[in-house]
C-alpha cells in the first residue's frame, strides 16, 4: 500500500492509548497533503497551491441568503435529510443540467437527494452503505486520498487500480485500463469508486468508459460510488459525461456531490448524496447518527447558489481557464516536465525528470521555490513521482508560481 506518507505510530500517539483503540481508527494515516500544508503553514511568501480550493470567497448573494436566515432565527434543528426547499432546488438544478430530453416528465425529484455536510460526508455515507470490515472497494489511482482514508476508517480495504499515463494522438493522457480494473474484482469486492473528472489528474471518463464500468458493475452485482463533484468544472462543453447519461433507474449508483467547488463554499460544508429513493430512510438514519443535519442558514446559501449561481460559476471557470493556460504553457516550455493537460477540474498533475519522489519534490518546491504543492505520494499507486498543483487562483499568482518553478529548475 502506497497511500499514506505517514502512518500513526507510537512516535505520535501514546503506546497504551494506541493499543486500546479500534484498528479501524488507526488504519488511516495523516494525508500527505495535510503534511505538506502543515510544513509550510505560516511561512510568508509561499504561493499556496496545495489545497483543493480557490482564492475567492463565497459569492455575496449566497452569503446574504445565510445571513437572512440567521436574522430570521433559523437556528433550530432542521430535517435530517435537508430542508425540503433545498432538496427541491437540487432536483431543479439536476433537471436543468442532467435531465434527459427524451423523458416525458422531470427526471429528478427531491426524494433522490439527501443534504450532507459537504461532499466528504456524502462519501462517508455512500461508503457506509456498501463497505465495511472484510470487504474491498476498487479505487482507480492516482486518487484523492480521502477515498482510501474513509474506506480504511470503515474497516474496508481500498484496492488500487492505477490509470495508465500514455500518449493519445500526440498528447499525454491518463487512461483507465478496463481489463486491469476487471481483474481486480474478487469475492470481497462490493463497489467501484469512480471519480470523474478526477482529483488529482483531471482524467475524465468518456461515455464509453462509463458504459463499460456500469456493465462490469451489473455483471458482478457491485455498487458504483460516482464522485462527479468536478463535473461542471470543464473547459470545453457544458459538463463532463456522467453516469446519469448511461444508467437505468434500477442501476446501483450512489452519487457524491458538493457545493464546495462550483460556488466557492468549501468552508460552509454543504453537499448531497443522490441514491435510489427507497434508500431514503436508511440514509436518514445514517445522517441522524452522524451529523444530525446541516445548519439551516448554510442550506439557504446552497439554495441561492443552485438557483442563481450560474453567472458566478461561469466567471470562476473563465478565471480558472486563464490560470490553466498560463500553467500549461509555462510548464510545457520547461525541459523535462511531463503532464497531461487537464480538460476538467482545477488541478494539474506533473512530474519532473530526475525527481522520482513526489514528497521530496514537493518539499523542495516549498523550501527552494516557495511554491506550495501537494505531493504525489499522497495519491496512491502510480502517483509517486508527481506533484499536484491547484490552479483555482488569480492568474497573476499562477504566472508568478510558474516563474518561480522555472527559475528553480534553471538554477
Ligand atoms: N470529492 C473529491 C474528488 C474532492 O476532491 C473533494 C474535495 O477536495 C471532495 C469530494 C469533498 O468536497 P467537500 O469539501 O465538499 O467535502
Amino acid at each position: 500500500m502506497t497511500w499514506f506518507s505517514r502512518r500513526m505510530t507510537s512516535n505520535n500517539v501514546d503506546d497504551h492509548l494506541l493499543a486500546s483503540l479500534r484498528p479501524e481508527a488507526l488504519a488511516p494515516a495523516t494525508s500527505g497533503i495535510v503534511e505538506l500544508f502543515n510544513l509550510g503553514r505560516g511561512r510568508g511568501d509561499v504561493i499556496p497551491l496545495w489545497v483543493g480550493e480557490g482564492d475567492l470567497p463565497t459569492p455575496t448573494f449566497a452569503r446574504e441568503a445565510a445571513r437572512r436566515s440567521l436574522d430570521l432565527g433559523e437556528t433550530f434543528y432542521s430535517p435530517q435529510r435537508g430542508l425540503p426547499e433545498l432538496r427541491t432546488a437540487i432536483a431543479r438544478y439536476m433537471n436543468r443540467h442532467y435531465g434527459r430530453a427524451d423523458m416525458a416528465g422531470p427526471r429528478f425529484a427531491a426524494e433522490q437527494f439527501s443534504v450532507t455536510v459537504g461532499g466528504m460526508h456524502a462519501l462517508q455515507i455512500a461508503l457506509r452503505l456498501v463497505a465495511g470490515p472484510d470487504t474491498e472497494v476498487i479505487v482507480p489511482t492516482p486518487a484523492w486520498p480521502n477515498f482510501a482514508g474513509a474506506l480504511s476508517a470503515a474497516g474496508a480495504e481500498p484496492i488500487e487500480v492505477p490509470l495508465t499515463f500514455t500518449n493519445v494522438d500526440g498528447a499525454a493522457a491518463w487512461l483507465l485500463d478496463h481489463d486491469r480494473l476487471a481483474s481486480a474484482i474478487g469475492p470481497k469486492t462490493r463497489a467501484i469508486v469512480v471519480n470523474s473528472p478526477a482529483n488529482p489528474t483531471g482524467w475524465t471518463a468518456s461515455r464509453a468508459d462509463l458504459e463499460r464500468l456500469l456493465e462490469l458493475a451489473r455483471l458482478h452485482g457491485l455498487w458504483i460510488v460516482a464522485d462527479e463533484i468536478y463535473g461542471r468544472l470543464v473547459f470545453d462543453g457544458p459538463r463532463a459525461p456522467s453516469f446519469h447519461d448511461v444508467m437505468e433507474p434500477d442501476d446501483r449508483v450512489l452519487f457524491v456531490q458538493t457545493l464546495s467547488k462550483n460556488w466557492a463554499m468549501t468552508g460552509l460544508r454543504v453537499g448531497w448524496i443522490e441514491a435510489p429513493p427507497s434508500l431514503g430512510p436508511v440514509i436518514e438514519n445514517l445522517i441522524q447518527y452522524s451529523t444530525s443535519g446541516v445548519p439551516a442558514p448554510i442550506q439557504r446559501a446552497a439554495i441561492a447558489a443552485l438557483d442563481d449561481g450560474e453567472r458566478f460559476l461561469e466567471e470562476q471557470l473563465a478565471r480558472m481557464a486563464a490560470s490553466r493556460q498560463i500553467l500549461c504553457d509555462g510548464l510545457a516550455a520547461m525541459e523535462g516536465v511531463r503532464f497531461a493537460r487537464p480538460g476538467a477540474s482545477f488541478y494539474l498533475f506533473c512530474a519532473f525528470d530526475g525527481h522520482d519522489d513526489g514528497r521530496d519534490l514537493a518539499v523542495r518546491l516549498l523550501d527552494e521555490a516557495r511554491v506550495g504543492v501537494a505531493p504525489g505520494t499522497a495519491f496512491g499507486a502510480g502517483a509517486e513521482p508527481y506533484v499536484r498543483i491547484c490552479f483555482a487562483r488569480d492568474p497573476r499568482r499562477i504566472a508568478e508560481a510558474v516563474e518561480r518553478i522555472r527559475a528553480w529548475l534553471a538554477r
